[in-house]
């Protein structure tokens, strides 16, 4: 459909709250509405770009590609213009109507009161770059003309409340020019040294020209493909500034360039903000794919393993042809190459900062460490590197502190050969898991999982360094220390006990032992060999609610009084009713400590009568009156 008169259009109702958000309450910085115009208009001339490039016969191709800026103070007007791919009338009603990014608002929504909003730079990291202009402008008009065959050009207006016009006008030229007739106390924003500055800051890695009012502004090359030497500090944290749209400064960056197996250049970021740790989005691939500094791909999926995906920047290669498609991205052989070579150099870089810059690298793992996990379960090849950047807090660390793993097996007691964990809500609620007693005993460091994708990652890794995991919980963890019962005589009674308990158990339990590691608890509940650990089964019952929980083992302590006494009863008196209800309370304690307890009313009920019976008058008085 094509309408050549002047037509009305409402806002999407989306961008009508995005606009009250932006304009009135969220953003106090409004200088960056000029850096997402030049960002606009430097991706309509990267595309133009691309299409010189890859289809044949284009006319124009000898025209430079630029960014205009001018004033015109009379008239109160600032104007942005770029001979782009400019729009059809369709995309710009699907382009400047709506929000792209679904979600978008919500996000708004949620920053506007928080104390995040001050500092996280939100206007470039969301895609509603063009409507921060009406930060600044009273009425905004935008002339349009494709690059396509017989374009036809358009004007859109709008004063940014409701609604916006669409009529067609006469253009030269392919590309876009938006015109911002500024609000009165804006007008700071028509002084040509003003400009200049929040280009200069912004904007001054735009890979094409940019002119204001007829000067060109010097720019940067790209960086990427400059030698390290010729880089400072400042440079790396100001590309990424512009890269990001951000004002934030990188918490680290990793510059490489490679000539044989693959040539390319790469120049990548870990940002200061984990924009999934605020609970906003789900990141995008972060890294774009460039061929002699012509952008191929944003955010490519190729390039970088998607666990990775808070990791930002450029790789640039020369061995990849301009007009790939989509579909030879995958499974390209210069591609898998370069993502390898990338990937081990980031990991290794990661490494180097945990070892030489922990306070750095406690950041990013405070940050990113849920990515690492990922990858540590996801990215096979890389598993052993990954392993090394794992932390975590343990029996032996204290308060935020944490340790890797080579920390971890060097100071492995004489004897041990396993690595052991311990899974639980929280390090208090693990500390007094009695399944840490024979640990303590024999000076065996256990580390703490208290995050539930913990015992996931070291059940994919298996080992590290030739170690095997295990949990301290597990039933099968060889212990050579002797039971605590005094003599052969009890400890023959004490058997006699376990075969009492198994009877009156049956299958709500696998198998009742004499333990061999507990030290002050009468017992403990333990994983069958290499079963999953309760917290772990806990999870699989949240997300199918017909999972069975494995039967556990349960050991009894022979040298804890409360045992000692049910040996002794179960010695004089076998069929006595009171040690069958100490049995069964027995077990369920256990059950209610690792929250898995199913039937409390009847739990309840055999509390009481254990308290009516020890709230029962001593016996010489029975016989009293009433
Ligand atoms: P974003 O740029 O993050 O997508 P914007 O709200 O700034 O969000 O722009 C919305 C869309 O409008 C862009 O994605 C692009 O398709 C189109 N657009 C904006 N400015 C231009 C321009 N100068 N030339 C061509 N298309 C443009």
């Amino acid at each position: 459909m094509t309408e050549t008169k002047e037509q009305t259009f409402e806002f999407q109702s989306e961008v009508k709250q995005l606009l009250d958000i932006l304009v009135y309450s969220l953003y106090k910085n409004k200088e960056v509405f000029l850096r997402e115009l030049v960002s606009n208009a430097a991706d309509a001339l990267n595309k133009m770009q691309f299409e010189f490039l890859t289809v044949p016969d284009l006319e124009g191709k000898d025209q430079e590609l630029k960014v205009t800026i001018a004033v015109d103070k009379e008239h109160n007007k600032l104007v942005v213009e770029d001979n782009g791919v400019g729009m059809t009338r369709e995309e710009l009603v699907e382009n400047i109507g709506t929000i792209a990014h679904s979600g978008t608002l919500d996000y708004l929504k949620r920053l506007k009161d928080s104390q995040a909003a001050g500092q996280v730079d939100l206007i470039g990291k969301f895609g509603v770059g063009f409507y921060s202009s009406f930060m600044v402008a009273k009425e905004i008009h935008i002339t349009t003309r494709s690059w396509q065959k017989d374009g036809k050009a358009w004007l859109w207006k709008s004063t940014g409340e409701s609604s916006y016009t669409i009529e067609e006008v006469e253009k030269e030229g392919r590309g876009t020019r938006i015109e911002l007739l500024l609000k009165k106390d804006e007008r700071e924003f028509l002084e040509t040294y003003r400009l200049k500055n929040i280009i200069l800051k912004h904007s001054k890695f735009v890979p094409f020209p940019i002119y204001l009012d007829g000067e060109k502004i010097e720019r940067r090359e790209a960086v990427w493909t400059q030698p390290k030497s010729k880089l400072a500090d400042k440079d790396y944290a100001d590309f990424f500034k512009f890269f990001e749209n951000t004002q934030e400064e990188p918490e680290t960056w990793l510059h490489l360039s490679s000539d044989a197996p693959v040539q390319f250049h790469s120049l990548l970021y870990v940002p200061k903000t984990s924009f999934e740790l605020l609970g906003l989005m789900k990141e995008e691939p972060g890294v774009d794919l460039y061929s002699r500094k012509i952008l191929i791909q944003k955010g490519s999926k190729e390039v970088m393993p998607e666990y990775l995906r808070f990791v930002k920047g450029i790789i640039d290669s020369e061995e990849i042809p301009l007009n790939i498609s989509r579909e030879t991205f995958q499974n390209n052989v210069r591609i898998d190459k370069i993502r390898k070579h990338v990937v081990k150099k980031l990991l290794e870089h990661l490494e180097g900062l945990k070892d030489k810059e922990r306070a750095k690298y406690l950041h990013i793992w405070k940050n990113f460490s849920k990515n690492i996990k990922e990858g540590a379960v996801n990215d096979f090849d890389n598993r052993e590197k990954i392993s090394q950047l794992l932390l975590f807090s343990s029996s032996k660390t204290s308060g935020d502190e944490l340790i890797d793993l080579k920390q971890y097996a060097g100071r492995m007691a004489e004897g041990q050969k396993e690595i052991y964990f311990l899974g639980g809500a929280d390090r208090g609620t693990i500390e007094k898991n009695p399944a840490l007693e024979i640990f303590r005993k024999k000076d065996y460091e256990v580390l703490f999982l208290t995050d539930p994708l913990d015992e996931f990652v070291l059940d994919h890794l298996h080992e590290f360094d030739k170690k095997a995991f295990k949990m301290a919980e597990s039933a099968d963890i060889p212990l050579e220390e002797k039971a605590e019962a005094a003599d052969e005589a009890s400890m023959k009674d004490a058997e006699n006990l376990v075969t009492y308990l198994k009877a009156i158990y049956g299958d709500q339990v696998q198998d009742v032992k004499i333990s061999r590691r507990l030290v002050d608890s009468p017992c403990l509940l333990l994983n069958p060999a290499d079963g999953p650990s309760v917290q772990m089964e806990k999870i699989m019952k949240m997300v199918n609610k017909d999972y069975q929980l494995s039967k556990r083992v349960l050991e009894i302590n022979p040298g804890h009084a409360l045992i000692r006494k049910m040996v002794a009863l179960h010695k004089t008196d076998p069929a006595a009713p009171m040690l069958k209800t100490l049995a069964l309370q027995l077990l369920d304690n256990m059950k209610l400590r690792e929250g898995i307890l199913s039937d409390t009313e009847a739990t309840i009920a055999r509390i009481q009568q254990i308290m009516l019976d020890a709230a029962a008058p001593p016996r010489s008085d029975a016989g009293g009156p009433a």
